[in-house]
């Protein structure tokens, strides 16, 4: 059993053959693309904090499949404990990287893979657990990044995957054999691929019986053949290639999202967790929703590197005392700690599902989600009121630096004597990244859209709301007797029929008289 460090992580990938494009040009190194590479800085330090023992409980436990001592981020969680501690790791990740750091996703499929898998057996005899389990225990064993795969492209929404004129807009199985299946299509939004060893594609929705061939779940490694990954570009991102990173605000962590064409890949047998069981495919979608979307208390620990940076650019000139910034610091925070309340809540709610791996409340879960795709936005507008318009207006690093006009710069940028110019704008510019630079594409784009858009949770709260026993709660505290309605309609409706018949005789009689 092995726990790398964030540097073996590191070479680990290097053994890859990862085929990535990045503005048009094929990446040679991608390990070491200064674009990339905070990415990767980010992943690589949920390796290193799993070795060190003041994060030991936060970020290991035991494999229930071997015993041994694992990293969370590849774990089935076993009880509420698991799902509570998911959270505070989610959070404490956050406030160290204060951007993205992508590997809750594999996690986050694991689960709903494992818990789906076991029920498609039960009704249908098949043996995907028993697939899963063995690419689980190599996971684990090899402490592998996989990128959970879920969101396809899917062209015309009014048309169903199998109705679509192109029928690769959806993952689908183009080609049957015995030793496994051949699967088109592409993943799009997918967080931290470049960083992963495997992708685990799941289906994008719940799929009718005509859909068969686009309900498949599978794992296969990053650099399988007919696999393109193209890079997604971000605000700012060629920032990271310059000389100084004052101008970056985050120039250590960050995440990434690509998108990835599969073009005739080839995935074997053992290696297909769900073929043609279209009525699971819902199933499977719901869990892993359910699951990230809890997993987003990363956006909390964010957003206390937010609220701090804000902090500290009152600060730093000097208006840390005045009463509407102190406010507005309030209100980030509890903003902040709401999304925070309701992740923990989902996560001490959580229940067994027949597998007996745990899954979240889905009614909070979705409560936590809707949460996220609102507050980030006003702790964001917050924070850039806090720090004012130069946010956006000062000039660079290179002119800071300039031996022509970095004195002006220095001069003139100056807040409180007490601290340096170069320490502001360093703040301004984190606030900027996390608002909108490279880091706004983790914690606001991706907070809206990540795990499912608003609508999506909308619907499953409308489906969980259970307004019929809100109704009868209701009616029980108002002595509402629903006889008595069905008496008085009855009572109402003879009344009215009477009056009907009384009309209608009458005007028998006119017509009659004329
Ligand atoms: Fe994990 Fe998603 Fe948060 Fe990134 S945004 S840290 S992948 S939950
Ligand atoms: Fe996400």
């Amino acid at each position: 059993m092995t726990m790398k460090t964030g540097k073996e992580y590191i070479d680990s990938l290097r053994k890859l053959d990862l085929n990535v494009y990045m503005f048009g040009e094929k990446v040679k190194n991608p390990v070491d693309h200064p674009i990339i590479k905070p990415s990767l800085n980010a992943v690589a330090l949920t390796y290193d904090l799993a070795l060190d023992p003041l994060y030991e409980d936060l970020m290991t436990t035991k494999s229930h499949l071997t015993g041994d001592k694992i990293n969370r981020f590849n774990h089935i969680f076993q009880s509420k404990e698991d799902l509570v501690t998911k959270v505070k790791r989610q959070r404490m990740l956050g406030q160290k990287t204060g951007s993205c750091f992508q590997r809750c996703v594999g996690q986050d499929a694991f689960n709903a893979v494992y818990s789906t898998a076991y029920e498609v057996d039960k009704k249908h005899g098949t043996n995907y657990l028993d697939n899963f389990v063995k690419f689980l225990d190599y996971v684990q064993e090899e402490d592998l990044i996989v990128d959970g795969a879920m969101t396809d492209t899917k062209g015309d929404r009014s048309l169903s995957p199998s109705q679509q004129i192109d029928p690769d807009l959806y993952m689908h199985v183009v080609e049957q054999t015995k030793d496994g299946v051949y699967v088109t299509g592409c993943k799009a939004h997918q967080t931290g691929v470049v960083n992963s060893h495997e992708i685990l594609c799941m289906p994008t929705m719940a799929m009718k019986p005509e859909d068969k061939d686009y309900a498949i779940c599978f794992s296969v490694p990053t650099d399988t053949k007919g696999i393109t990954i193209i890079y997604g570009r971000q605000s700012s991102d060629t920032r990271k290639m310059e000389e100084n990173d004052i101008d970056v605000g985050n120039s250590q962590f960050g995440g990434h999202e690509a998108i990835v064409v599969f073009d005739r890949v080839f995935v074997p047998n053992d290696r297909i967790f769900l073929n043609g069981e279209t009525e699971f495919s819902g199933m499977l979608v719901e869990r892993f929703g359910g699951h990230h979307r809890a997993s987003y208390a990363c956006k909390v620990g964010v957003g206390d590197v937010l609220i701090g940076a804000s902090a500290l650019s009152a600060d730093y000139t000097g208006t840390a005392k005045a009463s509407h910034i102190k406010d507005k610091l309030i209100e980030m925070t509890q903003l902040n700690e709401t999304i925070y309340s309701s992740a923990l809540a989902c996560a001490y709610e959580g229940s067994p599902t027949p597998s007996g791996a745990y899954l979240i409340d889905l009614m909070l879960a979705n409560v936590c989600k809707q949460n996220v795709t609102r507050f980030p936005y006003e702790m964001g507008r917050l924070a850039q009121d806090i720090a004012g318009g130069i946010m956006v207006s000062q000039p660079s690093a290179k002119d800071l630096n300039s031996k022509e006009i970095g004195h002006y710069v220095d001069k003139y940028l100056r807040g409180v004597n007490s601290v340096c110019t170069e320490n502001r704008m360093r703040i301004l510019r984190l606030i900027e990244n996390l608002t909108l630079g490279t880091g706004a594409v983790g914690y606001l784009t991706e907070s809206m859209h990540g795990a499912g858009s608003p609508q999506a949770q909308r619907i499953m709260i409308s489906r969980l709301g259970n307004f019929d026993h809100k109704k009868q709660l209701a009616k029980n505290i108002a002595k509402i007797d629903d006889e008595k309605n069905e008496q008085c309609t009855a009572e109402s409706t003879e009344s009215k029929d009477k009056k009907k018949e009384k009309n209608k005789t009458a005007d028998d009689k006119k017509k009659k008289m004329n």
